[in-house]
């Protein structure tokens, strides 16, 4: 079957909710042995015996995605635990408060840069590392979002620290290519996760009502739609892919 993974070892940040809990749940039914990191530990570890009660391979590893120390253990683990690293979807973000730039509290632009940015950039240090060291070259999926192309009101360090993910997945696609590792970027529109619904609850229902009209679908898409995307840039099918970026978002205009 297509976008087999029979074999690799994948790491998911941000596996606990919505869209990595979806795409760790995918990518283990596609054969991967899977490591899931988030901060809330029952909920990795419930997931964990969720895939392997299915008869797949999972383990996981509390990580806080922007702090070094923890990024190195959450690889050092995929290493230790399951002998190799292949695959890595960098997920994890936030960014569900509601800021103009003129009111901009330091400490919320501090937090959002340090996951979104900081924390996917901490990511690709030490899989990168890993993966060279292995020799086998790696898949890196980092998830951005179509506000990595476009603003808003009231989310500018969401949008900037998206942004900047574009900027580091091309920069590093370009540095890694050497060593067989391809690196790039999925850019989701409006899906029905946790964080969208607390972007709601701040903005009211209202805003996505217009956003669900400019959309060509005319609804907003579910996290397993994002995680199929998502297992086509780890897979083999996607080998000439680098660098680039796979926008999922119904059509939004
Ligand atoms: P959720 O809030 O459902 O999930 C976010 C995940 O990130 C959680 O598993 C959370 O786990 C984890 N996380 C947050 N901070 C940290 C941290 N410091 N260290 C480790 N893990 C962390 O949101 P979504 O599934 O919607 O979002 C996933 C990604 O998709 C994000 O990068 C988001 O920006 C992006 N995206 C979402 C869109 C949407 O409409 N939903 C649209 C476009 C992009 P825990 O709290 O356990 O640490």
């Amino acid at each position: 079957p297509p976008y087999d993974l029979t074999g690799r070892v994948a790491i998911v940040t941000g596996a606990s909710s919505g869209i990595g809990k979806a795409t760790a749940r995918l990518l283990a039914a596609r054969g991967a042995t899977l490591v899931l990191a988030a901060r809330r530990e029952s909920l990795i570890a419930t997931l964990s015996e969720e895939i392997e009660a299915q008869g797949e391979r999972a383990s996981y590893v509390v990580t806080d995605v922007s702090q070094a120390d923890s990024v190195d253990a959450m690889v050092a683990h995929a290493i230790e635990m399951h002998g190799r690293l292949d695959i890595a979807v960098n997920n994890a973000g936030i960014g569900a408060e509601v800021h103009f730039v003129t009111d901009m509290p330091e400490d919320y632009w501090d937090r959002v840069m340090g996951t979104n940015l900081r924390g996917n950039a901490l990511c690709l240090k030490y899989q990168s590392r890993a993966m060279i060291a292995s020799g086998q070259g790696g898949a890196i999926v980092n998830v951005g979002s179509v506000m990595s192309f476009l603003g808003c009101p009231g989310a500018a360090a969401y949008n900037a620290s998206k942004a900047g993910q574009l900027s580091l997945t091309s920069s590093a696609s370009s540095e890694l290519a050497p060593q067989g590792i391809r690196v790039n970027l999925i850019c989701p529109g409006v899906i029905d996760t946790p964080l969208h619904h607390a972007i709601k609850g701040n903005l009211g229902p209202e805003v996505f009502d217009g956003v669900k009209a400019q959309t060509h679908l005319r609804r907003f898409g579910q996290p397993e739609e994002i995680a199929r995307c998502i297992a086509f840039l780890c897979s083999d099918e996607a080998s000439f892919v680098t660098g680039t970026t796979l926008t999922a978002d119904g059509g939004f205009h």
